[in-house]
C-alpha cells in the first residue's frame, strides 16, 4: 500500500512539473517565432523546433518572456498565501512590472496601472479584455487547487480579472484549468476531451476542429491553436512543434498547449534537448514551485 501511494504521489508531482515546465518551454521555443506568419517561419527555418531563442525580443536562447514570468508570480503568490490572495497577487505583478520586464501585455500593464492608481484588484468587464494574458499564466491555479476544488473557479477568474475582465478569457481560464487537473489526475483523455467540447458548445468562438489556422492573441484564437495541436498529435515534443509553427502568438500558444500537454505526458515527457535549454534559475524555481502548489489545501 505504502510503495504504491507514494507511486501515485510522484506521478502527480511529475504531471505538476510536466505543465508547469511545459509551458515554459512553450514560451522559450514559440518566442522565436512570435509574430511570424506560417510561411514566414517556414522559408526561414523550414520547421521551427530548437530553443534558440531571437525573435523580435531578441532572446538568449532558452529564456522566457512574460508569460512564463507572470506564471512565476501567480505560483509564487499561490505558495506565499497558502492559495489565493488577489491582493498579494497584483502586488506581485506589479513588482514584476516594475524590474522592466523583455514584454508586457497592454491589457496587463493598463491593468497593473489600474491597481496601482486605485487599488481596485479586479478589472471592470471590457469588450477589449478578450486577449490571452490571463489564460497565459492560469496553469500554477490549476495545480494549486488541485486539493480545493471549490475554489478552482474563483481562483482562475480571480487571478484573471486582476488585469481582464471578459466572459470568454473567465470561460476558457475554468475550463483550461479543468483539463489540466483532469490530466494531472491521470483521468482518461476522453475527459479532457469532453471539456474542451463544453466550451466549444458554449462558445463556438473556441472551435478547434476543424482548426482555422488563425492562431493570435484573441484568446479564442489562442485556445483553438494549442488544443487543436494536443488533439492532433501524441507527444508533448509533436505538439508544441506544431503549435508554434502556426505562428502569430506563438509564445503563448506555446505556452497554452504546453500547460495541457506538460500536464497530459508529464515531465518526463518533456525532451530533454529542450529542458536542458531552459534557462537554469527558471527551471529550478518552476521545479520547486510545482510540489508547493501541491501542498495547496
Ligand atoms: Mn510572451
Ligand atoms: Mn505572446
Amino acid at each position: 500500500m505504502r510503495s504504491s501511494s507514494a507511486g501515485t504521489e510522484s506521478l502527480l508531482l511529475d504531471r505538476a512539473r510536466g505543465c508547469l515546465l511545459g509551458a515554459a518551454l512553450g514560451d522559450a521555443l514559440g518566442a522565436t517565432v512570435e509574430f511570424m506568419s506560417r510561411s514566414e517561419i517556414k522559408a526561414r527555418y523550414g520547421v521551427h523546433k530548437k530553443i534558440i531563442g531571437g525573435g523580435w525580443l531578441y532572446l538568449k536562447p532558452g529564456y522566457v518572456t512574460d508569460d512564463t514570468q507572470m506564471s512565476l508570480c501567480v505560483a509564487r503568490s499561490l505558495v506565499r498565501s497558502s492559495g489565493f490572495n488577489a491582493v498579494d497577487m497584483a502586488d506581485a505583478f506589479v513588482e514584476w512590472m516594475r524590474t522592466g520586464p523583455v514584454d508586457i501585455g497592454s491589457t496587463v500593464a493598463q491593468g497593473l496601472r489600474r491597481y496601482i492608481a486605485k487599488g481596485r484588484v479586479a478589472a471592470k468587464e471590457s469588450q477589449w479584455h478578450g486577449g490571452n494574458g490571463a489564460l497565459m499564466r492560469v496553469a500554477p491555479v490549476a495545480i494549486a487547487a488541485l486539493n480545493c476544488p471549490d475554489s478552482l473557479e474563483e481562483w482562475a477568474v480571480g487571478q484573471a480579472h486582476i488585469t481582464h475582465n471578459h466572459p470568454l478569457s473567465d470561460t476558457v481560464c475554468i475550463a483550461v484549468s479543468r483539463m489540466i487537473q483532469s490530466a494531472l489526475k491521470g483521468r482518461p483523455l476522453l475527459e479532457l476531451l469532453e471539456i474542451a467540447h463544453e466550451l466549444v458548445r458554449i462558445h463556438p468562438e473556441f472551435t478547434f476542429r476543424p482548426y482555422n489556422g488563425k492562431a493570435g492573441g484573441f484568446v479564442g484564437e489562442t485556445f483553438a491553436t494549442a488544443f487543436s495541436s494536443f488533439y492532433n498529435t501524441d507527444n508533448f515534443e509533436d505538439c508544441l512543434v506544431e503549435c508554434v509553427n502556426q505562428g502569430g502568438d506563438a509564445d503563448t500558444t506555446g505556452t497554452v498547449a504546453g500547460m495541457i500537454a506538460g500536464a497530459w505526458y508529464g515531465a518526463r515527457g518533456l525532451p530533454k534537448k529542450w529542458l536542458n535549454k531552459l534557462e537554469k534559475n527558471t527551471k529550478a524555481e518552476l521545479f520547486e514551485l510545482a510540489k508547493g502548489l501541491l501542498e495547496i489545501g
